[in-house]
């Protein structure tokens, strides 16, 4: 493995273009690029605008199989079948999500592709990038400030300092911050209460930015947050309090999309990045919805597994922003089928083609749950330099079985000539108008039941539990006019159940339903199924620890 070069090795050997070339590609004028440096730029409003009627492109999810801790390479085969529809003559470009800053110094692993299959200039992606996630916690932090200022002063809504929800947000990975008491030190400084902090991705401005169409429906949807409750249990909206109108000041440039490009030169779009969990998991839907009307193909990534990653990309931003996709592309792995079939995390090295055989039986689920979409599915099997052809010929025996076509690629080792196949393969069924996309669950059904909806088909569990202060809340939701949101549940991704340590495709289980949450901004209501991170801590050795800057100015161990 030595003889292969880092991820950041790899994209300094790059040669980028000139972002204005990226855009031509595209037909986008240099005057509608707002250009961050040479390679970086934000695309203006009156583009979008001006491309509003064009002919859609097709739209392409990428999702995958239940993950091992790694990450079963989402991103990377994104950004892989990207640069192969591209060299396979295709007018095609990604949309994924702005990686957050907190992680990169906890955890080694960026969130920009990896080996041949990056999106570039990848360190600046990787931290400050244009900036939009600072302007997302300005906007956010701008409403904790305007809360406890009107609670300062006569507090006209009636807000109950014990019943604020909205917390305050940084992007840093910092546990010390997780629960904070504010407004101390006497009358002068507010009245104290007890807050926290959650990292920026966490915001339910990060979500409201990557569901609003555009800044009209941001500032609308940011009005409608419930930041707290009165006395009696009314909601109190950011509206009462005047805050939408500045914070969608704040994100007004944030909001234009980020144009870089690929190892190969290909243009990607990197816009917003919620959390996959109390979140939706996407890139913004303005991305999206210009990316298609420029370009004839899109590939996008969801996060997490399919069954939240898809799920939630599916049913709520699909649903929300009237999108149809035209295939969707299931990243499989041997190390992860190994993992099913029973073989421990240290020895997911070793060949095992018994084990993947077994472990298939998640890849099978998945493939199920897919089709009920209505979506046609290809697998892409991500290959590592460790696999061995009998591993890889299993899980392509597996397929055949099942009817679905699957595909050895090599993109991380050789870029856009390791998914040609099927890169061939997607443009035809986009093309073929074989899909035939269809929601999992309308907006009428009670919240309750999308929630029960979805951990019977999509999970196989037998039922949903829930005590009686949680289905009282489910109830409350409904009567205070949300029932009709979809449903955004927060699980772990490592197993269908809510037992992480439940490998392969467990059913007959029970979800028990923690808590239930309500993002009247981002218009979903949280059903938290197990232990939610909303700021996440360092681990004992930081990767920060051996960040640094060489003799050459160039940032060093980052990955
Ligand atoms: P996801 O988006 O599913 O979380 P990523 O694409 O970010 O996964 O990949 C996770 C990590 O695995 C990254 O560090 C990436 O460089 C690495 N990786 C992905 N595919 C391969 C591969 N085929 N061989 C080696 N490493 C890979
Ligand atoms: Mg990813």
């Amino acid at each position: 493995m030595s003889s292969y070069k880092s991820d950041i090795e790899i994209a300094r050997e790059s040669t980028m273009q000139p972002i204005g070339e990226i855009g031509e590609k595209l037909g986008i004028p240099y005057e509608a690029l707002m250009p961050f440096g040479h390679t970086k730029a934000k695309v203006s409003q009156g583009f979008i605008e001006s491309v509003k009627d064009n002919k859609q492109g097709k739209l392409i999810l990428v999702t995958a199989i239940s993950p091992t801790p790694a990450g079963e390479g989402k991103t990377t085969t994104t950004v892989g079948l990207g640069d192969g529809l591209n060299r396979i003559g295709k007018k095609a470009t990604i949309c994924i999500r702005e990686p957050s800053l907190g992680p990169c110094f906890g955890m080694k692993g960026g969130a920009a592709g990896g080996g041949h299959a990056q999106v570039v200039p990848m360190e600046d992606i990787n931290l400050h990038f244009t900036g939009d996630f600072h302007a997302i916690g300005a906007a956010h932090n701008l409403l904790s400030a305007l809360i406890d200022n009107h609670i300062h002063w006569e507090n006209k809504s009636g807000l109950d300092p014990r019943r604020i929800t909205w917390r305050r947000v940084v992007d840093m990975n910092d546990r010390a911050l997780r629960n904070i008491n504010v407004g101390l030190g006497g009358p002068f400084n507010g009245t104290p209460r007890e807050s926290g902090f959650d990292i920026t991705v966490a915001s339910e401005i990060m979500a409201i930015f990557c569901l609003a169409t555009d800044l009209d429906d941001l500032s609308r949807r940011i009005g409608n947050i419930v930041v707290g409750y009165t006395r009696d249990m009314t909601p109190v909206r950011a509206r009462e309090i005047n805050a939408e109108g500045a914070m969608t000041v704040l994100l007004k440039d944030a909001f234009m999309p980020n144009l870089v490009q690929t190892l190969e030169n290909n243009p990607a779009f990197i816009h917003g990045g919620p959390f996959a969990n109390i979140a939706h998991g996407c890139n913004s839907v303005i991305a999206t919805t210009t990316a298609l009307k420029i370009a004839d193909y899109v590939v996008t990534e969801a996060g997490f597994g399919a069954d939240l990653g898809a799920e939630k990309f599916f049913d709520i931003k699909c649903r929300k922003a009237g999108l149809e996709p035209a295939a969707v592309v299931l990243v499989a792995t041997a190390r992860a089928l190994k993992m099913h079939g029973g073989v421990a995390k240290t020895d997911l090295n070793t060949e095992n083609v018994e084990a993947i055989t077994s472990g298939c039986k998640n890849l099978g689920r998945h493939i199920d749950n897919l089709s009920k979409y209505g979506v046609p599915v290809t697998v892409a099997i991500n290959r590592f330099v460790t696999d061995s052809d009998a591993e890889l010929q299993a899980i392509q025996a597996f397929c055949e079985a099942r009817g679905v076509q699957a595909f050895n690629c090599e993109h991380w080792e050789k870029g856009g000539a390791g998914t040609e196949a099927l890169a061939h393969h997607i443009a035809e069924v986009a093309d073929s108008g074989a899909s035939k996309f269809e929601l999992l669950y309308n907006d009428e059904m009670s919240l309750w039941d999308k929630a029960e909806h979805i951990a019977k088909t999509l999970y196989g569990a037998d039922e949903i539990i829930a005590d009686n202060k949680v289905r009282k809340q489910f109830a409350q939701f409904e009567q205070d006019g949300y029932g009709h949101f979809p449903v955004c549940m927060a699980k772990t991704q490592y197993s269908f159940s809510t037992d992480p340590s439940l490998m392969g495709a467990p059913s007959g289980h029970a979800v028990p339903i923690r808590e239930v949450r309500l993002s009247a901004g981002a218009e979903f209501i949280v059903v938290v199924c197990g232990d939610i991170m909303t700021m996440p801590g360092l681990p004992r050795v930081p990767s920060a620890d051996h960040i640094h800057l060489n003799e050459q100015g160039q940032i060093d161990g980052l990955f």
